[in-house]
């Protein structure tokens, strides 16, 4: 039998929204076929114009909204919607702290999980937070701009203000493009694969405000780099590092696998906790300064360390976690596949004085291998994979090893809940998950949950 969709393309229809996808689109159910639509909130009720009509879903978009939620606020610019910058901006900040302790509660339904959500622990100003940005520089209109993508598409709008970023990263990405202007460099050009520059990333850290550039080109050579590299550290004096990274073909993928040093240090240094990190271009570091502390010093809790502890850290970044643990514990093995970051937490360790931690770069579920055919006695385990979360194979060596307790950093609550499912099978159960909002006006959701075993 041929499906047939209950609306069709530019059709007009008038709908409640009953929901909030965990990407944080509005739904509205026509028949029980789900329209998902930007910028709308569950019980409000829109005019709706149907734009694709897929086999099991459609979109659509609102023409007039005919009552506003208690929930909606207003932002001071529409594009930071529409170009993903901050798809929950319209969520007042008290329901976007709801909706992820929700989302988490869905998928332990989903999952059969009797585990508790605790409120989400928010940030006081919720805005200006990022320390990171990756832009992408393009030609528009015949001048070289900097700016964001439209969702779903190649269209490059120029924006300075980026709401969500360290406001001193704004303005150094304002003089980085001004000065590619002055020196008529040329933008990259994604059609024709062309240009010389495609972005720009910043670094900067919170407590030292030091600041490194990366300029990532599609060409080794750039025209006038000399006069660039001046013109950013005369205009930038925090500006500690500058470096390159060459990305020759088209891909989406923002940085190459490697990058040459132009000007400085190779790194620059922030706190967490006390700490003092290096933190080089190619090495993971969370974008949220302030929050970091809060997840880190709920990690430290849910570990419940007396000091006489054997603790693994795996997926370690650059040590941070390690570190942060290391002085309530005996001993902290931090794994992690990326040669920069292992070379970073290393620095670290020495720097800080810490020698009661070892950083070993490979593959967390082989390594976990090689530790359990060791039979490394490990008390605590830490997690914090990618958003793909645990390997099958790293999960049963920890069935194996038996640590006492396993604390789960997840940004993913999907592949959370698939792991506590399967940890369960292995004599680990969990009460409680705290999430704590790294990415404020993002659908993006960081939680903390401790396993024990039964
Ligand atoms: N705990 C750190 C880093 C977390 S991000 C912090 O809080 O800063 C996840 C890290 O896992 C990244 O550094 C990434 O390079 C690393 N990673 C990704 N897949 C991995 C794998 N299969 N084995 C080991 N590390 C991995």
């Amino acid at each position: 039998m041929k499906f047939i969709a209950p609306v069709t393309r530019n059709q007009e229809i008038t709908a409640t929204i009953m929901d909030l996808t965990y990407e944080g689109l509005g739904v509205a159910k026509v028949d029980d076929y789900p329209l998902f639509i930007e910028d709308a909130l569950p019980g409000e009720e829109a005019k709706l114009l149907v734009t694709k009509v897929g086999k099991n879903f459609g979109y659509a978009r609102v023409l007039e909204r005919l009552n506003d939620s208690p929930d909606r606020v207003e932002l001071p610019n529409k594009s930071y919607m529409q170009s993903g910058i901050a798809p929950l901006g319209h969520l007042s900040y008290p329901a976007q702290l709801k909706f992820k302790q929700q989302q988490l509660q869905n998928v332990y339904k989903k999952n059969r999980l009797d585990i508790e959500v605790l409120p989400t622990i928010g940030m006081a100003e919720p805005k200006g937070y990022r320390n990171k940005a990756q832009i992408p520089v393009r030609q528009v209109k015949g001048q070289l701009e900097t700016g964001f993508y439209r969702k779903r598409s190649h269209e490059l709008m120029p924006l300075e203000d980026f709401y969500i970023q360290d406001p001193e990263i704004d303005r150094a990405i304002v003089i980085v493009r001004d000065l590619l202007r002055q020196y008529h460099i040329p933008a990259y050009d994604e059609a024709r694969n062309r240009g010389v520059i495609r972005n720009i990333m910043v670094r900067r850290g919170y407590f030292s405000h030091e600041m490194m550039i990366v300029l990532i080109t599609r060409t080794r050579e750039v025209p006038q780099l000399q006069n660039i590299i001046s013109g950013i550290v005369m205009k930038l004096p925090k500006v500690v590092s500058i470096m390159q990274s060459v990305v020759p073909k088209p891909t989406n993928v923002v940085l190459g696998r490697t990058v040459k040093k132009l000007y400085g240090k190779t790194f620059i240094h922030d706190q967490i906790l006390g700490h003092t990190f290096d933190i080089s271009a190619l090495s993971f570091y969370q974008v949220n300064p302030l929050q970091t502390e809060k997840l880190y010093q709920t990690v430290i809790s849910a570990a419940h360390l007396t000091g006489k502890e054997t603790v693994i850290d795996a997926y370690s970044g650059i040590g941070t976690i390690s570190l942060s643990l290391a002085k309530h514990a005996k001993y902290v093995y931090g794994v992690e596949i990326s040669e920069a970051a292992v070379a970073d937490a290393k620095r670290n360790a020495k720097h800080n004085g810490i020698a009661n931690v070892k950083f070993q770069q490979g593959l967390a579920e082989k390594v976990m291998q090689d530790w359990r055919e060791a039979e490394l006695d490990v008390d605590v385990l830490v997690v914090d994979p990618p958003r793909k979360g645990l390997a099958g194979t790293f999960i049963e060596a920890v069935g194996i090893m038996k640590p006492k307790r396993v604390v789960y950093v997840s940004c993913n609550p999907a592949t959370l809940g698939r792991d506590i499912a399967l940890l369960q099978e292995f004599g680990y159960h969990a009460a409680e998950t705290q999430p704590v909002d790294m990415f404020p006006l993002t659908q993006h959701i960081e939680s903390v949950t401790a396993l024990t075993l039964d």
